[in-house]
């Protein structure tokens, strides 16, 4: 099956890629590695007339740490490269394990983070992680810049928040608080399939108890999603037994999966409780807190 026919239109600045945008509008899209795209356009799940490629614009492949500020990650930065970084290992080791599940090497070494997220696709891999670290996507356009938070970037299956000529210039990652602890775990049929359940964990601890928790599904409902009754289960509380299965039991009520040939919503249901508890207590583990009987 082929693609089909486009004009190719590269652009030499962002600047430039927002104009051809807006002067193509609505049929012009971004071409980042062409992981998504190009197998919906085969498909003929999207047949967009003009793709503008970023891959002439220098500079835009960053995976960047300074210490306060926090990790930008460019659009053109692909997942291989964020699996490799030292830095996303040691300071965000969730999203270092996000990347690592994702795909395969080929796959990863031509998929950007960026295009992963601006798919908008429900089971975005790298979604779970960049939502429960509070992270920010950059987005500039012919009428300026704007800032969002990825847990706000995604509106439906394949909608998220950005307008025809805008694009993601900057994925920003804040500091996690100090002694925090993130994981990420994934159901997939095999280990390198797109996601069938997903959840990420993050806790802050505060002394003995569990001082601040995010937890994020992903696969489960229209967009990723923050299981916030399960925050609130273990939220200020001493971590025990009985909270954590809780919290698993409130993550898997608030999810909404769907039955399709990969899998049905009960059997999601499922794995949503038994993924988000394993992730809690990982994360509870790397903050290092005790859960008690
Ligand atoms: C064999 C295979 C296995 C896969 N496995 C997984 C998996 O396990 N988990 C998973 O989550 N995904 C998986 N994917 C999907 C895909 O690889 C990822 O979503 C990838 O990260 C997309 O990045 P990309 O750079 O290829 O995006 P592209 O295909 O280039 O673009 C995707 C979408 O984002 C838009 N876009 C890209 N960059 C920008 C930007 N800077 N600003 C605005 N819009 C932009 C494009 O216009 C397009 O609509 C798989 C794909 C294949 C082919």
């Amino acid at each position: 099956m082929n693609v089909p026919a486009f004009e190719y239109l590269p652009a030499t600045s962002l600047a430039e890629a927002c104009a051809l945008l807006a002067a193509h509008a609505p049929g012009a899209r971004v071409i980042a590695g062409g992981t998504d795209l190009l197998v919906k356009m085969k498909h003929r799940r999207l047949v967009p007339p003009y793709l503008v490629d970023l891959k002439d614009v220098p500079g835009l492949d960053h995976i960047r740490h300074d210490t306060g500020d926090g990790l930008r990650i460019g659009p053109l930065a692909t997942i291989e490269s964020v699996k490799q970084s030292v830095d996303v290992r040691k300071r965000y080791p969730m999203l270092h394990q996000a990347a690592a599940c994702m795909a395969t090497v080929p796959i990863r070494n031509r998929a950007t983070v960026v295009g992963n997220i601006c798919n908008g696709s429900p089971s975005a891999e790298m979604a779970p992680a960049l939502i429960a670290l509070g992270a920010t996507a950059e987005i500039v356009g012919v009428d300026g810049a704007r800032s969002a938070l990825v847990e706000d970037f995604f509106v439906g299956p394949g909608c998220t928040i950005l307008r025809p000529d805008e694009i993601v210039a900057e994925l920003r990652v804040p500091e996690p608080s100090a002694g925090s602890g993130g994981i990420y775990e994934k159901y997939s049929l095999r280990r390198m399939d797109v996601a069938l359940a997903g959840a990420a964990a993050l806790v802050v601890p505060d002394g003995e108890t569990c001082g601040d928790i995010r937890v994020v599904l992903s696969a489960v409902a229209p967009t990723p999603i923050r299981a916030t009754a399960a925050e609130r289960v273990l939220r200020g509380q001493v971590p025990t037994e009985a909270l954590l299965a809780q919290a698993a039991a409130e993550a898997a009520a608030q999810s909404r999966p769907i039955s399709d040939i990969r899998g049905s919503a009960e059997m999601r249901v499922k794995k949503v409780e038994e993924l988000s508890g394993r992730a809690i207590r990982g994360a509870l583990k790397a903050a290092r807190l005790e859960v008690t009987r």
